[in-house]
């Protein structure tokens, strides 16, 4: 039996696999957004599963407090780029796959550059923002994508797929607040979590990129401490900014964060353009314990890590201790939630 042949033998001799379908799977093109729990294991399964052509996206480093539910990342492997160990592993584990690393920040700017020439996206990140951008660019041009995300003892997935049925928008129309949603840094995750969905969200891909029947609009949230599994339909809004009028907002930067470095100091503003408040007392409560908290009545300031972090009342921020937007952005979305 010839090597290749051999390698998937498994799930070739599943009845779900038909001629084509390893050579469907082999001229596929996917990219990965995001390498933490969730894109790690999802890249790696995919990989092994024998996906032609894999992009990975992320604009961290790898840290310590990674470790504890990440696969494919090690102790030695902290303070390197998250998508550049994430394509040496995949490489170890499938020469046959081709990939790309890409350490940088999707963003309006350089998202239909970088989305561009694949046939699946799949949401690994950990913010809103970035998936109201994806959603955007999914309902534009056409290709589908699959929604991922964990929190607590939390995971949730839908696959949208804009040509037949609801977008992420129809779900959840408008963005929150930044402050309001807790995040995997101020609430916490489970290290088991990331494995279910991103099992979950690998073999919607797998049936995608074959050909298969997949499911569109039905949203799986699963918490694995309770063993609650539930599904909810959700239904296409004709009214829907984005599908519905056609409106690419995160695309064309009408709304969402923006970020620029203060003149003459270490430091960089984001503005995340919010038209509500943020409640100063809650978010302060979330940050308690994970570093110093000092709250004034119109602002609130932060210090973690080697950052000081003061947060206005509008959400506005300024980040102390960097200047670099990128790592800017990265501390925003994982302490005050995007
Ligand atoms: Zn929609």
């Amino acid at each position: 039996m010839p090597e290749e042949e051999k390698r998937y033998d498994r799930q070739s001799i599943l009845s779900q696999w038909d001629e084509g379908t390893q050579e469907d799977l082999r001229n596929s093109r996917v990219i990965i957004v995001g390498c933490g729990a969730l894109g790690t294991n999802t890249s790696a399964t995919l990989a092994r599963a024998g996906v032609g052509e894999l992009t990975i996206v992320d604009r961290d480093f790898v840290e310590l407090s990674n470790l504890h539910r990440t696969a494919l990342f090690n102790e030695a492997d902290v303070g390197r780029s998250k998508a550049s160990v994430v394509q040496e592993r995949i490489e170890e584990i499938n020469s046959d796959v081709r990939t790309e690393a890409l350490p940088t920040d999707l963003d309006p700017l350089n998202a239909e550059r970088v989305l561009k020439g694949h046939d699946l996206i799949l949401d690994c990140t950990d913010n809103l923002l970035t998936r109201y951008l994806l959603n955007d660019f999914s309902v534009k041009f056409g290709t589908p994508w699959i929604y991922a995300a964990v929190i607590e003892t939390m995971g949730m997935t839908m696959n949208v797929n804009p040509e037949e049925g609801p977008c992420f928008r129809c779900l959840f129309p408008e963005r929150p607040p930044s402050g309001t949603l807790p995040t995997c840094d101020t609430a916490g995750v489970i290290n088991t979590i990331p494995q279910v969905i991103s099992a979950l969200q690998s073999t919607e891909a797998i049936k995608y990129l074959t050909g298969k029947k997949v499911n569109t609009g039905d949203l799986l949230t699963f918490d694995i401490w309770a063993r609650d599994l539930s599904t909810v339909r959700v239904e296409k809004d004709d009214e829907c900014v984005c599908c519905g009028e056609e409106k690419y907002q995160f695309l064309d930067s009408e709304v969402g964060q923006t970020s620029h470095s203060v003149c003459g100091r270490e430091a960089v503003q984001i503005n995340p353009h919010m038209e509500e408040e943020i409640n100063l007392d809650e978010l302060a409560e979330k940050l308690e314990g994970l570093g110093s908290v000092e709250a004034r009545d119109v602002l609130i300031r932060f210090e973690v890590e080697n950052y000081r972090i003061t947060v206005f009342k509008d959400g506005r921020a300024i980040i102390e201790g960097t200047e670099e937007e990128q790592v800017a952005r990265s501390l925003y979305s994982k302490y005050i939630g995007n």
